[in-house]
């Protein structure tokens, strides 16, 4: 069995995307939820007929820029998305996606994680 080791981090800075701009209220965004750590808001171009993000307030590039420090926080984003899946109706199911750089289908360089349901959803995806 082999150990965990560190990801190869992209960038040691973090740079502002559109979602820091988001958690600003610079940019509007259909808010569902947020505490100290997380924000919770309808993705503009949604992909089920429930297409929520959850991103952290703390702005982290890339799945692969997480840290040690950083586990609680990504339990919490999990959480918050299981929470509000139920909330907005997904009882019979949903799905949770987070796509880490260009190949996963990354397209904004702050963590996030998707949530979509009230539709059947197929796999593979693609
Ligand atoms: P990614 O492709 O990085 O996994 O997902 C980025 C998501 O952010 C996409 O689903 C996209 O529709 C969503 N998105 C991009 N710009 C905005 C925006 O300005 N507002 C909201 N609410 N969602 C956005």
């Amino acid at each position: 069995m082999s150990t965990l080791r560190p990801a190869q981090t992209t960038e040691k800075t973090a740079v502002d995307t559109l979602f820091t701009k988001i958690i600003n209220r610079e940019i509007p965004a259909k808010i569902i939820y947020e505490d100290d750590q997380v924000l919770a808001f309808h993705d503009i171009a949604p992909q089920a007929p429930v297409h929520f993000l959850v991103i952290p307030k703390k702005a982290v590039r890339t799945l692969n820029d997480l840290t040690e420090d950083d586990k609680a926080l990504a339990g919490h984003i999990l959480f918050t998305a299981q929470r509000l899946a139920l909330e907005l109706g997904c009882e019979k199911g949903f799905r949770v996606v987070m796509n880490c750089n260009e190949e996963g289908g990354q397209t904004v360089y702050h963590i996030h994680m998707h949530v979509l349901g009230q539709r059947q959803m197929h796999w593979p995806p693609g």
